[in-house]
């Protein structure tokens, strides 16, 4: 389970990840800037990847949650694959030099486009497609059979489960958007096996699930594992071979305040308790084994990175102060858009015990909901000048930023190897209007 200071620490009451100060890094590339740690990134991925051990299983990196091609190439190199959700991605993707066979293509609306590019990716094109209706499943078989291609699929089933995380990031419950019904599942299954050739474009040959993110308990996985199990076992008596693979999504949660996240040891686990054993192994009925693959984003960059920002004023308002920084819900959207908590820690930390104060932290957008934290308590000392971390912001952070009020983008920086480099410079005004 990461938690918010777990990689990003105070040594001699400075805020710093792997040994490198983050006052150092504020001083060369200025404020806001997101910065993430290499050794935070690594660290989750090969848990997962040791607690899988022995099992045939990829866990494919969710870009969306962090997309930078150094973080995607830093991750490909330790034996990532990636889980997308446009063709956008599998550019990157493609620069990041992520082999074929580890890429699999989420999302509800896949364009032709994106199916014709992921068909031509690499040598062999990508792994699989994640398929999320049957409209998509014709489209992918037509889009197919014109390259003269054949498109390895997999089944998104919606296993109708209550995540029990935030509405907008809930998408395993049936009147979500997502994902296919059983029913409708195992009518697909009997189509294939009846025309053998109907959809000559598409071989189906996996379920894929994901139930929604920031999960904070294992319970609605355990039970979307089941089901999963289940429907693979009923497809397996219809379809003219038995599944190869199972996919079974991310979300899997990170604590951001206090909350007590699964830890990874745990959910790998409960992999294996489910899927460990595939099927009757040797003699008559012996099954290639099953191949699984995950999903995660958040867990692996959520904690990963934090947001650095200065306090521009300090402003009095009756019982709370408001402290305006030079970060805003165009950097960060999580918050204004969630709700979400984020924790928020001067990077030079004072020595004694401050008063604290009920705070409001906002950024200089005029939008009411550019607020980072609302009656938060924190040190009355801090002041006009001070640097600011703003916690957990690895994940979704960067990649759901724009250019609200025409603000250029902060840059990213990764700490490795005991130094830091800029990953991707901060926005200029020529790159605001780069297209206009
Ligand atoms: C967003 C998403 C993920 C990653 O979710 P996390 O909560 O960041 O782990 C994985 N799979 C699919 C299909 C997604 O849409």
């Amino acid at each position: 389970m990461s938690r918010p200071l777990q990689y990003f620490k105070y040594k001699n009451n400075g805020l710093s990840a792997d040994g490198v100060p983050l006052a150092a890094i504020a001083d060369a590339v200025g404020t806001p800037a997101y910065v993430y740690s290499e050794a935070a990134f690594l660290e989750p991925l090969r848990e997962l990847q040791k607690g899988l051990e022995g099992l045939d299983a990829t866990v494919c990196y969710a870009v969306k949650s962090n997309s930078n091609l150094t973080i995607l190439r830093m991750l490909a190199e330790a034996g990532a694959g990636m889980d997308l959700v446009s063709g956008g991605e599998l550019h990157r993707a493609g620069l990041a030099t992520v082999p074929g066979e580890r890429i699999v293509f989420s999302g509800v609306g896949k364009t032709p486009g994106e199916i014709a590019q992921a068909l031509l990716y690499g040598d062999t094109g990508i792994y699989s497609f994640n398929v999320e209706s049957v409209s998509e499943l014709e489209m992918i078989s037509e889009v197919a059979r014109k390259l003269d291609r054949r498109a390895r699929v997999a089944l998104r089933f919606n296993p109708d489960v209550d995540p029990k995380t935030h509405p907008y990031i809930s998408t395993g419950l049936r009147k979500n958007k997502f994902g296919i019904s059983r029913r409708e599942i195992v009518e697909i299954a009997r189509g294939a096996r009846r025309t053998s050739g109907g959809l000559s474009g598409i071989a189906v040959e996996g379920l894929s699930i994901h139930i929604g993110s920031q999960l904070l308990s294992l319970s609605p996985l355990n039970d979307a594992f089941t089901r999963t199990r289940a429907l693979m076992e009923e497809l397996n008596g219809i379809l003219p071979h038995p599944l190869r693979f199972l996919d079974l999504g991310g979300g899997l949660g990170i604590s951001y305040r206090n909350e007590k996240a699964p830890p990874l040891g745990r959910y790998c686990e409960l992999i294996r308790r489910h899927f460990g054993a595939s099927g009757p192994k040797g003699g008559k009925g012996a099954r290639p084994p099953l191949k699984i693959l995950l999903e995660p984003g958040r867990v692996l960059s959520g904690n990963s990175g934090v947001l650095l920002t200065t306090v521009l004023h300090r402003k009095q308002r009756g019982q709370k102060d408001f402290l305006i920084v030079d970060a805003a819900m165009n950097d960060l959207i999580r918050p204004s858009l969630y709700g979400s908590y984020h924790e928020i820690v001067p990077v030079k930390r004072s020595r004694g015990a401050d008063p604290l104060k009920r705070t409001d932290v906002v950024g200089p957008i005029c939008e009411s909901g550019d607020c980072f934290a609302s009656a938060r308590p924190m040190s009355s000392r801090i002041q006009q000048g001070d640097l600011l971390a703003i916690l957990s912001a690895g994940a979704y952070g960067f990649t759901m930023a724009g250019n609200y009020n025409s603000r250029p983008r902060p840059p990213e920086i990764l700490i490795r190897g005991g130094g830091f480099q800029v990953i991707r410079k901060r926005e200029t005004y020529e790159d605001l209007v780069r297209g206009e």
